[in-house]
């Protein structure tokens, strides 16, 4: 479903932090287009009366804001050309504006591989970035003509030189990865005392190494990591060029996050480009964000299932359990360590979005919450506190925004619950609607 812009001045104005670096009207627009999809949604369901699943949780996907971070992107890293990193979040309404947009994709599997071949694009436009590949799936792309993949050890330059000796490979650098949210160092990255015994292997075995990778771990927080790998990137550049390779490209990976973070990530990392791999040596730079275009685009909406009511001799708190949990959307928990923030969408017959009332107050007059996912198990809690100035009961509404990296994608169906949610999109972009044809 996509919804036209709106503008019923039901939704007050209200800060947005995170989103300093953008302009403030069209996030103020972006806003209420979210708003009124979340409201139109909602305002009809009735817990007491609805059908099972009318009430399920459901997000909302502005691609307006997918548009926004690609034309930042741009701003920020001008030379490095995207391969959104498919695995964060395979939505097919995202996967088609990437494609419009003219990204490049980083697949993980085959399946991830045959999505983006199903769109339309080239196999050129794609990297399987996976340094340890299943046998089937190598020759999978192999008769697909996807080229382009990541190897890190000396056992699947083997494998590669049995089963698609033509491939071009990007040999996948260690990092210093210990600033990031998602460490992926221990299970992959050749170390600086390997590379050169691995381009001896790749040159004897003749297979055609084409460039250098790496990824800091996913949610990156400190940009000297940026900095050092390229320095890495650059001496394995070297020692190529000393095997006889002729490396034609670096592809610097993911590990930036949407929030203001980005713009100081992106400064060092131009930087370090810039010094190691100038414009004039003709080095393609690419890189594999995921978390970057994702995160921000969708917004969360749960239903209060049940409340349970804790008498206390000072006020009464609530435990609230709500239909998505840890084993569903908010798998990003456990596996992405990430703290989704609740806000109220709607509290009896009123629809708070983006309003003050909507947000977690600080006020010990507030009421104390904890918020409970529906499965039967006591790990499945969302938020152990957090207090709001309305009184909440079953029916009503809760929203989490910032909620499309690893989220879906590794929800669970534990208990019997669906993993697969209903998305609403709406665009705040016209230059994005244009590109996806929309009115
Ligand atoms: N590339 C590879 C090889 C990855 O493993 C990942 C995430 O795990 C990504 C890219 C995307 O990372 P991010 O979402 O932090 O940009």
């Amino acid at each position: 479903v996509f919804l036209k812009s709106c503008n019923n001045g039901f939704f007050e104005h209200n800060h947005h932090g995170h989103h300093d670096h953008h302009d403030g009207g069209k996030i103020d627009s972006a806003k209420q287009l979210i708003g009124e999809a979340l409201r139109e949604r909602v305002e009809n369901i009735d817990s007491e009366s609805c059908e099972p699943g009318e009430e399920d949780t459901f997000f909302v996907a502005d691609l307006g804001e997918v548009y926004r971070q690609h034309l930042r992107w741009k701003r920020n890293l001008p030379r490095v050309k995207p391969f959104y990193a498919v695995k964060c979040n395979p939505d097919p309404k995202l996967l088609e504006l990437l494609a419009a947009l003219g990204t490049g994709f980083d697949c993980a599997s085959k399946a991830e591989i045959e999505q983006v071949l199903g769109l339309g694009v080239d196999p050129s436009r794609i990297i399987y970035a996976q340094p340890c590949k299943t046998n089937s799936y190598v020759r999978y792309v192999a008769s697909q003509g996807v080229r382009q993949m990541t190897f890190d050890n000396a056992d699947e330059l083997r494998k590669i030189a049995r089963l698609f000796p033509g491939a071009e490979l990007f040999l996948r650098i260690l990092t210093d990865d210990s600033s990031s949210l998602c460490r992926l160092s221990l299970k992959f990255g050749a170390s600086l005392d390997s590379t050169d015994s691995l381009l001896a292997l790749a040159r004897e075995l003749g297979l055609n190494v084409v460039g250098v990778s790496f990824h800091v771990g996913s949610g990156a927080s400190d940009p000297g990591a940026f900095l050092k790998a390229v320095q890495d990137a650059h001496v394995v550049f070297q020692q190529a060029a000393s095997h006889g390779f002729c490396l034609k490209t670096l592809d610097v990976g993911g590990g930036f996050c949407s929030d203001a973070s980005f713009e100081e990530m992106a400064g060092v990392l131009g930087a370090a480009l810039d010094e190691y791999f100038p414009a004039r040596s003709g080095i393609n730079l690419i890189a594999e964000p995921g978390r970057y275009f994702a995160s921000s685009a969708f917004t969360l909406a749960c239903n209060i299932i049940a409340r349970r009511t804790i008498e206390d001799v000072s006020a009464a708190s609530y435990m609230v359990y709500v239909n998505d949990g840890l084993y569903g959307n908010f798998s990003s928990i456990m596996f992405d360590h990430q703290h989704p923030v609740a806000k109220v969408l709607r509290s009896g017959a009123r629809t708070l979005y983006n309003t003050p009332a909507a947000e977690a107050t600080d006020s010990v007059d507030g009421i104390e919450y904890s918020i409970w996912g529906p499965t039967c198990d006591g790990i499945d809690r969302i938020t152990e506190s957090i207090r709001f100035s309305v009184l909440l009961d079953v029916g009503d509404w809760l929203y989490f925004e910032d909620m499309g990296a690893y989220t879906k994608c590794s929800a669970t169906t534990f208990n019997g619950f669906t993993n697969d949610h209903e998305v609403i999109y709406v665009c705040s972009e016209p230059g994005a609607k244009a590109l996806l044809g929309l009115p």
